[in-house]
């Protein structure tokens, strides 16, 4: 393996560097074949999963204990912080490259998998709306060593419902002061900044649109306090915090765009993380169909594989299905936004799909594993634990489907 890794090692950043940004050539029509360089990085990010992230995997997932030597590997070889752009020295990749090495990732271990995606979570704000300076110094910093950020949105009293949350940030002179509370928030204890979604617009008719503001916001700022790390069900390598502000001054210059803006940055960061989200369930779905699929051919009842009985067969080719369309949705809803087109609409389909997908697909996997596959001797247990969480955070499965509905109906009635 040491052998293999150097390879890896030697192919890493160099490659991911130089090779980057090019997504389906769309020159002669639609096409399913990846380039060159997008088969080379998604084979290192291959080859870096089962070396380096499946041996580890039910281990962290016992400790709970941050997978920090994996996320600093990853690091070195390019394969986190992808979207970072260029013209401040990232790799600025395009989303559907990022999905390619996400998916992969996510085969490893998705705990680790969101502890990366969290970060391309809490810089996309930045990316999608900070000015140049504010890009160089808290997008250059993740470039310069491993390094965490999170996306606080969520809040003890509003998840799905954004417009709920009662964080206020009050100016004052050419400062603001924060208060508030925040919930679920992914690499919490880790982070180095935080993107922060706060009221400035104590007026409760204020639309949304206009009522909030997005920050950043460092993690040694006074005041700021960090929760105990929540106990979750699945995915447990990865870091969830409350987050307290009390009376954090926030300098006015980490205003992102400008007062009243935040709603719409945190909400328009969904269309480009949705889809390496969605990727991430699909890269979990994919490693159940893989562990079942030789499970089933290793394992014999009634003088026979298992997987010669039609009815294991046929949970393998539905498992099957499942990963190919929701593959393809994501590579739609990725290759649109790569596009510079709004896709919000195939965004949530994809993270729908691939949700309901991976839970399917691991509960089938552990089904085909029988007792085995209740036991933590073997990979399929945390599959189904780690996979739930993927009709929950990035928007739930019931709210997705209202984006997606909305976006349809609104379609139909410019037609009818
Ligand atoms: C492990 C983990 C990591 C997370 N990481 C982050 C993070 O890094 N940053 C961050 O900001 N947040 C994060 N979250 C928060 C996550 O995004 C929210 O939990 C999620 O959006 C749901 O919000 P909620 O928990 O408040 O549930 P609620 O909004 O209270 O929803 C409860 C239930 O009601 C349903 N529901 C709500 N409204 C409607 C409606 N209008 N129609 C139909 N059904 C509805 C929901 O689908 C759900 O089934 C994380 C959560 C978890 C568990």
């Amino acid at each position: 393996m040491a052998v293999l890794l150097k390879k890896v090692l030697r192919l890493g950043r160099p490659v991911l560097r130089t090779a980057c940004c090019r997504t389906l050539s769309t020159e002669t029509g639609f096409s399913f074949d990846l380039t060159p360089e997008q088969r080379e990085y998604q084979q290192i990010a291959h080859r870096f999963a089962r070396e380096e992230i499946v041996p580890k995997a039910a281990q962290y997932d016992l400790s709970g204990e941050y997978p920090w030597d994996i996320i600093k590997k990853a690091w070195a070889l390019g394969l986190m912080n992808t979207h970072i752009p260029s013209d401040i020295g990232g790799l600025g990749m395009g989303i559907f490259d990022a999905c390619l090495i996400t998916e992969e990732l996510a085969f490893g271990c998705t705990g680790c998998q969101t502890a990366v995606e969290a970060n391309s979570l809490g810089q996309m704000p930045v990316i999608i709306a900070g000015s140049q300076d504010q890009k160089k110094k808290y997008l250059g910093r993740l470039l310069e060593e491993p390094m965490m950020v999170s996306y606080c949105v969520t809040e003890p009293v509003a998840g799905s419902d954004v417009a709920g949350i009662k964080s206020r940030a009050v100016k004052k002179g050419n400062e603001y002061i924060l208060n508030g509370q925040k919930m679920w928030i992914t690499n919490g204890s880790k982070a180095n900044w935080y993107f922060v979604l706060a009221r400035t617009d104590s007026d409760p008719k204020t639309p949304a649109g206009k009522a909030f503001t997005g920050f950043i916001v460092e993690r040694d700022s006074p005041g700021l306090h960090v929760g105990r790390k929540e106990i979750n069900m699945g995915q447990r390598a990865s870091d969830t915090r409350g987050i307290t502000f009390e009376d954090v001054v926030i300098p006015a210059e980490n205003v992102l765009g400008q007062e009243g803006q935040g709603f719409k940055i945190a909400m328009g960061a969904f269309d480009k993380t949705r889809p390496p989200v969605a990727a991430g369930a699909v890269g979990l779905a994919q490693r159940a169909l893989t562990e079942a699929t030789k499970y089933s051919m290793e394992r014999k009842t009634f003088g026979k594989f298992i997987c010669e009985h039609q009815a294991v067969a046929f949970m393998l080719a539905d498992m099957a299905i499942g990963v190919e369309t929701s593959r393809m949705a994501v590579q739609r809803s990725a290759w649109e936004v790569d596009q510079g087109r709004r896709n919000t609409y195939y965004a949530s389909i994809a993270k729908c799909l691939a949700g309901d997908v991976a839970n399917k697909c691991a509960a089938d996997a552990v089904q085909i594993f029988g007792g085995n596959g209740f036991n933590t001797d073997y990979p399929v247990e945390k599959l189904m634990r780690d996979a739930k969480i993927y009709q929950i955070y990035e928007g739930t499965a019931q709210i997705q489907r209202m984006i997606i509905s909305r976006e349809h109906l609104a379609k139909a009635r410019q037609t009818h």
